[in-house]
């Protein structure tokens, strides 16, 4: 399987279609998730091309690990959260439905399960959540 760079997350690093950023460094991207499972729900992804865990580089693979912990920590405060999950997919036969190597970061209340896959958030509940993720990280 090779890299199609006409993938969206692709598109947003090249900034051709709109995203909601919260964090950025020379080697990963941050940016909420448009559907999101859980107030909160933000992407990170590698600046550089790779489908997946599969032919991810130990570099990038290491970039996005320490950019996760970032943001999940940063979450977990910003949403007063009690739990993390870090959800990654490959390939479609692995959940996978965008082809640019992502980690899911998703902050958990007790209680709470995450929402269903697929349904649109309102862009103003996605840019007030966002908010709240860049005042934690500048606060950590
Ligand atoms: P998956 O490849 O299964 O890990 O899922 C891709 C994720 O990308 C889903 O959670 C989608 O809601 C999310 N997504 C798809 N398009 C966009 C977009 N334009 N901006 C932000 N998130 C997106």
């Amino acid at each position: 399987m090779s890299y199609d760079d006409t993938n969206i997350f692709a598109r947003i690093l090249r900034d051709e279609i709109p995203s909601v950023r919260v964090f950025e460094d020379d080697d990963t991207l941050v940016f909420m998730d448009i559907m999101p499972r859980a107030d909160g729900h933000c992407l990170v992804i590698p600046k550089t091309a790779c489908r997946n865990v599969l032919d991810a580089t130990p570099a990038q693979l290491a970039a996005c690990m320490a950019t996760t912990q970032r943001i999940a920590r940063a979450v977990m405060a910003a949403f007063d959260a009690t739990g993390v999950t870090l959800q990654q997919f490959n390939e479609t036969d692995g959940g996978q439905e965008v082809f640019h190597l992502h980690f899911h970061v998703l902050p958990r209340h007790a209680g709470l399960s995450l929402r269903p896959p697929g349904k649109m958030e309102d862009m103003a509940v996605i840019n007030a959540n966002a908010e709240k993720i860049r005042a934690a990280l500048a606060a950590i």
